[in-house]
């Protein structure tokens, strides 16, 4: 654990106040250990600063002694990406809550880091506007966690990634120098942009503290289709049909029956169907006028025995569970290895069911729970009960690599799949990005030990 001094310790609470440094290890274990539990981490301190100011101040500070630092939003990055691992000091931003007023005109919002995703979704409704991202952590999840990871979530499908609602940020680099473009220019070709690329750089590049974010129309009607299936084939081919009708559909979701039983068994949840299938798709369109019938009409060839429709808040609220539920449901199960990994939808079904071979082959014991964003290609591979040293990671990335694939589709490389990134990365990539980090951050304080193996020779 990095060392703090008493003269450095009351210099940071001269800085923030007295409250806002956290030294006692009750008060700062929620902040070294990972919402999953399985990252566990120490610190000597958490420091929670309110402004740019006092971010620039600390981290000049930091700087001037060489003390490594990790930013932290709403700690709910599964990476391990947002925890102290080497006993760094945290910067929690979660303080950082002020939301401007919303730019109606523009369809824009300012909205410092630590704003969750939810009250960003909430505030614009009375403008008839919202936020783009939005993610089963939507309560905790920060906006410069989001920015950090490069979020996408349930609705990327209409409106894309964090960094397509991203028009500019506010941001302190390592040594203390803060760069702000606030001004929300969407057509501003002067030279690079800076603020995408903060986009999935883990804090390893710069603290964000404020962002100008793009807002998307908020649509009140809405319906979701929940379609029983005998396989993954089929659902891929469904997406294939509910694809063509984005918009107003915006959100096109899998999970199958070994996370439906896990969802009766810790969550109470009745089956879906009289009896259960092998394959759940998860639908929902949104629009101005009830889009239930492009869903009917996308729907047409299933059996209406199949299909169970929402429209109303609380049906919807009831369908969406199964599929937001499984999170909770496998935190209920033990600590999993949660591998978000993305492939080509040509390889989707291949890869899909490729996995518990796979993963037998290196632990007897590992159960698959297997759900996601299936437009996207994107599947979260939840595995339970493995043995502690099988390399449970290594043979599910390997067959990603296998398939063309990305080891990471959202949640960033953190800590946890670093040792993997050469195989969606090539060494001339690698040795670019490394140079971007020794250029911002030439003595490696940022979240030193995220992104890339042997940090210590970065620079
Ligand atoms: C139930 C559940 C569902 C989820 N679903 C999705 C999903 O559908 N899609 C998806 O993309 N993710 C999902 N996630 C993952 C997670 O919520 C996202 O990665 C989120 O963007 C992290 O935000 P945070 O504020 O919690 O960041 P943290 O966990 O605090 O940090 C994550 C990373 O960002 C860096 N960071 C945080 N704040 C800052 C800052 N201000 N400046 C610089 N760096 C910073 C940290 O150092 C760390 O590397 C889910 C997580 C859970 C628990």
């Amino acid at each position: 654990m990095v060392e703090m001094s008493e003269p450095m310790l009351r210099e940071l609470r001269a800085l923030v106040g007295e409250h806002n440094v956290l030294t006692d290890p009750e008060m700062t274990r929620g902040f070294s250990v990972d919402w999953t539990g399985r990252f566990v981490g120490q610190t000597a301190a958490v420091v929670r600063p309110h402004s740019t100011e006092e971010v620039a101040r600390l981290l000049r500070l930091l700087w001037a002694e060489g003390i490594p630092v990790v930013p932290q939003g709403g700690n709910t990055g599964l990476v391990g990406g947002g925890v102290p691992l080497h006993g760094e000091v945290v910067l929690s931003l979660a303080g950082f809550k002020k939301l401007y007023p919303v730019d109606s005109g523009a369809g824009q919002i300012t909205a410092q880091a630590g704003v969750t995703l939810a009250m960003l979704r909430e505030q614009p409704l009375k403008h008839g506007l919202t936020f783009g991202i939005d993610i089963a952590s939507r309560d905790s999840a920060t906006v410069g966690g989001a920015i950090a990871t490069n979020a996408g979530g349930l609705r990327m499908l209409r409106y894309g990634d964090m960094a397509a609602q991203l028009l500019g940020v506010e941001a302190v680099l390592a040594d203390g120098s803060v760069i702000s473009h606030l001004d929300g220019l969407t057509k501003d070709n002067t030279g690079y942009r800076l603020h995408q690329l903060l986009a999935g750089s883990e804090g390893t590049l710069a603290v964000i503290t404020q962002a100008r974010l793009r807002l998307v129309p908020h649509y009140t009607h809405r319906a979701v289709g929940l379609v029983a299936l005998p396989d993954i084939a089929s659902a891929v081919a469904l997406a294939g049909t509910l694809r063509r009708c984005i918009p107003p559909v915006e959100a096109i979701e899998l999970f199958l029956q070994e996370g439906v039983e896990l969802l009766q068994r810790h969550l109470g949840l009745p089956q879906p169907f009289q009896t259960l299938s092998p394959v759940y798709l998860l639908a929902e369109a949104a629009d101005r006028t009830d889009p239930a019938s492009v869903l009917i009409e996308a729907l047409a060839d299933i059996n209406p025995d199949s299909i169970l429709l929402a429209t109303s808040e609380a049906d919807r609220k009831r369908l969406w569970r199964y599929r937001e539920g499984h999170t909770e449901a496998i935190s209920r199960v033990g600590i999993p290895r949660k591998l978000d990994v993305s492939v080509p939808l040509t390889a989707f079904v291949e890869f899909a069911e490729a996995i518990p071979k796979a993963l037998s082959e290196v632990s007897a014991s590992a159960v698959p729970i297997r759900f996601g964003h299936i437009a996207d290609g994107n599947l979260h591979v939840n595995v339970l009960h493995a043995a502690e040293e099988a390399d449970v990671d290594g043979a599910v990335f390997e067959l990603v690599a296998q398939f063309g694939g990305s080891i990471s589709a959202e949640h960033g490389i953190g800590t946890a799949k670093k040792p993997w990134l050469h195989l969606n990365r090539s060494d001339v990539e690698i040795r670019a990005a490394r140079a971007i980090k020794a250029s911002l951050d030439p003595a490696n304080l940022l979240n030193p030990h995220v992104i890339f193996s042997e940090p210590e020779s970065v620079g």
